[in-house]
């Protein structure tokens, strides 16, 4: 994707649509004008619209691997959990550009339950959740700072992710995307839909990203929640090694391992081509074996 020099990198940008154009007001000294294509445009036409797709995108971070730590299914666990997975992080950084990504976990959803108690409307919900993948963020930070964990916010260090990689750092955020009272309002019931799945989804995306793993506790995805079934009758689960988002919204499962919005966010996505679930917990090397593009887990892709 990403070639050799800047120009073949930026020419297709260039491609789709017809650059803007000075021109010189006639009879009107030194009045210059913007002619350009989206001028007088809504931007909202289809048909407009499709001629402003790339041939290709440019991609900020090609060798940045976005990995996000499941909140309810590694972090809420504490140290039992966490430590071998740090340690394989701490190996894994040194082979591999890696951006951490945090969940929220059980205190987003006590807040969240208490919110709907309330009566919370959505957004509300989406600003009392936040704090907590913040919070993991932190914890992170602090347990891996002496082997150069670093927590960034989403503002101005995001352009920087391959320097602080280069230099050695372990760059650390939250995965939370920062709708708060813009979030969008939920197919069913109030929680907000675009949490911290979603979030990690959405910045390994926009920094063309060079894989997207998520780090939680199943296999995989099955056809139903493990957790919610008798183990006598796990033998009968169907697993995915590999199933594309569009037979995953065709098929309309109840409960999914990541949240539901991602899987028609990646059908758009220009960059991401697929997205890895692991299980973390029990297999930690797995983190190692998906950075290696080995296919542990499950592969869901465009
Ligand atoms: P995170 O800690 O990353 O936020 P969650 O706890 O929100 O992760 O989601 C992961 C959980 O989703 C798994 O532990 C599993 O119990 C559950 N789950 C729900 N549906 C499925 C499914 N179809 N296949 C696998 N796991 C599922
Ligand atoms: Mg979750």
């Amino acid at each position: 994707m990403c070639k050799g020099s800047e120009a073949e990198t930026l020419l297709p940008l260039l491609k789709g649509i017809k650059m803007a154009k000075l021109i010189k007001e006639e009879g009107n000294e030194g009045r210059l004008h913007i002619e350009s294509p989206l001028m007088g445009e809504s931007l909202v036409s289809k048909e407009f619209l499709k001629q402003t797709e790339a041939a290709e995108y440019f991609r900020m971070h090609p060798d940045i691997n976005v990995l996000k730590i499941g909140g309810q299914s590694i972090m809420d666990r504490g140290g039992k959990a966490l430590f071998p997975i740090l340690d394989v992080l701490i190996e894994a950084k040194d082979k591999h550009k890696i951006l951490l990504m945090t969940g929220g976990g059980t205190r987003a959803r006590h807040v969240y339950n208490i919110g709907v108690d309330l009566g919370m409307p959505t957004g509300v919900l989406s600003k009392l959740g936040d704090k907590v993948s913040w919070q993991n963020a932190e914890m992170l930070a602090v347990l891996l700072s002496k082997h150069g964990g670093v927590k960034i916010g989403h503002g101005d260090h995001l352009e920087q992710l391959t320097m602080f990689c280069r230099q050695g750092y372990l760059p650390i955020t939250y995965g939370i995307p920062p709708y708060g009272f813009f979030e969008h309002p939920a197919e069913f019931g109030s929680i907000p839909p675009h949490r911290t799945d979603c979030g990690a989804f959405l910045l390994a995306e926009n920094i063309g990203a060079r894989s997207l793993i998520y780090l939680k506790d199943e296999k995989g995805l099955f056809d139903k929640d493990p957790k919610k079934v008798k183990e006598t009758t796990h033998k009968d689960l169907k697993f995915f090694d590999r199933i594309s988002a569009g037979e995953l919204i065709e098929m309309d499962l109840d409960d999914l391992i990541i949240e539901r919005p991602i899987l028609a966010l990646l059908q758009r996505a220009k960059c991401l081509k697929k997205l890895q679930i692991i299980d973390a917990l029990h297999h930690p090397n797995h983190i190692l074996e998906a950075l290696e593009g080995q296919n542990v887990g499950t592969t869901i892709y465009k």
